[in-house]
Order: C-alpha cells, then sequence, then structure tokens
C-alpha cells in the first residue's frame, strides 16, 4: 500500500514547508515538491497542516483504581486517541506489592493485544523495590521497557520511600532507563485529608484543598535533589505547581537533567471548576489538583521556554455515574482522573499556537517529538523524515469544534471541556502507513496497534 499526500505544509519540531510526502508501506519513503510517483491512494492536503502523529506519553486505559477501573480499555481508548491525532501512547503497567515486573508487563501485554489501534509502549510502575525487582528493571530495559515510574503520593498504595528512590534511580544509571517521578508528598497529605474529614469536609474541593501546590514542590525539589544524587536524568509527571515548576526551572538553571511533562487540564481548567454546584467538581478529581487560575499562564511560559518539555494527557477517565459517585459523601473515595486522550492536539494547538503563547513548531515539539526524544522513540516516531514510521496528522487549521461528550469517542459520560469550541482539528491520519481516520471517520481496527521496544537514553 503506498500513498502520496500532496500540498500540505508539513511541520516538525525544527522545520514548516510546503512538500509531498509519499509513504510505502509503513514508512515514509520519499519528500519533495512536485512528487509524481504512482500511488495507491493520492490524499489532497491542500491548506492543511502534515504533524508528526502526536505522541502521549501518560495514559491510563483498564486501569484498576480505588475498586473500579478506567473506563476506557485499550480499544476505545486508542480509537479515541486516533480521533484527536495521537497514534502513539505509552501507558503504565503496575507491579502490585509482591509481584514481579514481569508479570504486570505480561498483564498489560494482554490487556493491549487485539485491542490497541495506535502503536503502544510501556512504563513501569514499581511499587515494590527488593533486589530481585532492581534486577528485573535491567531485564524489562532490555525487552523495550525503558522507563520506569515511581510515586511519591499514596502511602500504602503506590509510594516508595527515599531510600528506594534512590536505589531505583542508581540503578538507571546503569541500564539506561528513565525514572519518571509523581511528585506529590503522600505523607503530608494524607494527615491533610484526614484532618479534614474529621472536620466533616467531604465535598470534591477539599480534594484539591488538602493537595497544597507546596506539597507538590517538595517532592519535585526532593526528585530531583535525589536524581542529583545518583547522577542520573528525572522526569516529573503532570507538573501542575508554579510552585513545583520553579523548582525544576532552577535545577535546569544549573545544568541539571530534570525534565518536566504537564496536561491539558492545568492549562485550561482551574480550582474555580471544583466550585461548580451539588457534586460536579467531581469530574475534576484528579491528582496533583486543578490549581489556581493564575498558574496557567506561568505553565505556558515554562512551555515555551522549554522549562516543560512535553504536553501529555493523564488520560485516566471514570464515570460520574457509579464511578465518581463512590464518593459522594467522602471525596477521598472519589476516583482520581479525568478523559483527555482525545482533546489533546485541538486544546493545545487552539489555545497555545493560535493564542501566539507558542510556536507551531513548539506546538509538534511539546505533542510528539519531546517526548519521542525522552522516551526513546526518535526518529521513528516524532518526525516527519524519510525512513521515519508514517504516523502523519493531516491537521486543518480552520476547523472548528465544539468539544461535547455527545460527539467525542471516549467511553467517559461527562467531558471536562463540555461547549468548549476550539479551532484546528484533525481531518485525516495516519498510522504506521495505514489510513486509521479518513476525514473524521474512524477506519483502522483494534489490534493494528505494535507494541513499541524503546530505546534507552
Ligand atoms: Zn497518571
Amino acid at each position: 500500500m503506498s500513498l502520496l499526500i500532496k500540498g500540505g505544509v508539513i511541520v516538525t519540531a525544527s522545520d514548516i514547508y510546503q512538500g509531498d510526502v509519499f509513504v510505502d508501506g509503513e514508512r515514509i519513503s520519499a519528500i519533495g515538491i512536485d512528487l509524481d510517483m504512482p500511488a495507491d491512494r493520492v490524499i489532497d492536503a491542500a491548506g492543511k497542516y502534515l504533524f508528526p502523529g502526536g505522541i502521549d506519553v501518560h495514559t491510563h486505559l483498564d486501569m484498576p483504581f480505588g475498586g473500579t477501573k478506567s473506563a476506557d480499555d485499550f480499544e476505545s481508548g486508542t480509537i479515541a486517541a486516533a480521533h484527536g491525532g495521537t497514534t502513539t501512547i505509552v501507558d503504565f503497567a503496575i507491579q502490585y506489592k509482591g509481584q514481579t515486573l514481569h508479570h504486570a508487563w505480561e498483564t498489560w501485554m494482554q490487556k493491549a493485544d487485539g485491542k490497541a489501534a495506535i502503536d503502544y509502549g510501556f512504563h513501569m510502575i514499581i511499587t515494590d523495590l527488593s533486589d530481585q525487582v532492581e534486577q528485573e528493571m535491567d531485564a524489562l530495559v532490555r525487552q523495550g521497557v525503558t522507563s520506569f515510574k515511581l510515586f511519591m503520593a499514596y502511602p500504602g498504595v503506590f509510594m516508595l520511600d527515599d531510600a528506594s528512590i534512590l536505589r531505583a534511580l542508581l540503578r538507571t544509571g546503569k541500564n539506561g532507563g528513565t525514572i519518571c517521578m509523581h511528585a506529590e508528598n503522600g505523607g503530608v497529605i494524607d494527615v491533610l485529608v484526614q484532618k479534614a474529614l474529621a472536620q466533616g469536609k467531604t465535598a470534591p474541593k477539599y480534594h484539591a484543598l488538602t493537595r497544597p501546590a507546596r506539597a507538590e514542590a517538595e517532592a519535585t525539589h526532593r526528585a530531583i535533589a535525589l536524581a542529583e544524587i545518583a547522577d542520573v536524568p528525572v522526569y516529573i509527571v503532570h507538573l501542575s505547581a508554579a510552585e513545583a515548576l520553579e523548582m525544576v526551572t532552577e535545577a535546569r538553571d544549573r545544568g541539571l537533567p530534570a525534565f518536566a511533562e504537564t496536561c491539558p487540564q492545568y492549562l485550561f481548567l482551574s480550582y474555580d471548576n471544583y466550585e461548580e454546584p451539588g457534586f460536579e467538581g467531581a469530574k475534576y478529581v484528579m491528582s496533583p489538583p486543578l490549581r489556581a487560575r493564575e498558574t496557567q499562564e506561568q505553565l505556558w511560559r515554562g512551555l515555551a521556554f522549554n522549562d516543560l518539555q512535553v504536553i501529555s494527557t493523564d488520560h485516566c477517565p471514570f464515570c460520574m455515574k457509579e464511578q465518581k459517585e463512590l464518593g459522594s459523601s467522602d471525596f477521598s473515595k472519589i476516583p482520581n482522573g479525568a478523559p483527555g486522550i482525545e482533546t489533546r492536539m485541538s486544546l493545545v494547538y487552539d489555545g497555545g499556537v493560535r493564542t501566539g503563547r507558542i510556536s507551531l513548531n513548539r506546538f509538534v515539539e511539546l505533542t510528539s517529538a519531546s517526548p519521542a526524544r525522552i522516551f526513546g522513540l526518535f526518529p521513528k516516531k516524532g518526525t516527519i523524515a524519510p525512513g521515519s514510521d508514517a504516523d502523519i496528522v493531516i491537521f486543518d487549521p480552520e476547523k472548528r469544534v465544539t468539544l461535547s461528550v455527545k460527539t467525542l469517542h471516549m467511553q467517559v459520560d461527562y467531558n471536562p471541556y463540555e461547549g468548549r469550541e476550539v479551532t484546528g482539528a484533525t481531518d485525516t491520519v495516519i498510522s504506521r502507513g495505514r489510513v486509521i481516520v479518513d476525514a473524521g471517520k474512524f477506519t483502522g481496527r483494534a489490534g493494528g496497534g505494535a507494541f513499541l521496544r524503546r530505546s534507552t537514553r
């Protein structure tokens, strides 16, 4: 199968130019002006942008949490991702206490197998670090699972102590893996949650009020300090607070390899959403929580100046009915997470590029090139170049879309951006040479995605 995409404007992290792209099989085989080789299909992309397929390195599909599980599985979640212009995800496999990493990896490979419609990789969440698990980290790196996530929050469930965190960091100094950190001080937060509940404060907004920005900043600082001691890079996931960003900026100014991502919810929503009437605030219960509205501009500045390198989604949807409702009389029982896998590219284009906060090249860098580089996928993914996978988004910069649960494809009963109008949306999406979204209609198949063995730093 070959494709010739004609007349589009090709955008990578470094270039913007008009050109034709010839795709032969799964890869891009040529780029040029007025290409006229015979192709099975010719796509007219005049007036459209060609972006490298979006890469979302923070998703939770089919994930157990607090007696329920995230509402999208690998089929519905990756189909929704494709509609939004994302052609690669890196999801999280979870090692529960007492389990081997290998068991966790196999469990998540099975969840994705035959279901994922786009390519996928895994980070491994370590919750129990023994000598044997340290050795297993090396084996996983060799198998292409080259990043690990550790939690400084959720004591008794996911949290690791500082000694274990340091040991894991030191191990990546030898095996070339990368540590991703959920940076919030879990012990402090637990005390604040118990205190609030004892005072009868049970509404959703107390989820945010018991997870202060300073608890995120403290953990971010500690994570970076431990990585500095271990002399390895560290990647802070879902950074939400200006105080935490200051810690990353300070470290980077000292030349340390500290990296961080933020997510659209922290750029477009704020603490004010928790004040919506009744139980509506539960829609936005996630960790870290939404912050003060002023934080949004500080995060945009961090994105523009490369103190933040990636925009991922932390897609972890739970329905209001029967799932978020579990916490109707106790905010601490509300499943943490919100949907976002489908809306990332349009939101960031509309709110970032169209407003002039970031350039078009920076948009591609934040949503595709930089996550590909940091997580061992570049240049197979993350760019439009001969030899790279033909993961291409044909994006219509003038298309106006109203985001709504009625038209989006995520299997969840609300959308945090309900009614928001955005300009700029995906038209056609190509994954390894196959058209999987054609003029807005899904034409791929469950199981069409492949597991990605990622390389080390
Ligand atoms: Zn997450």
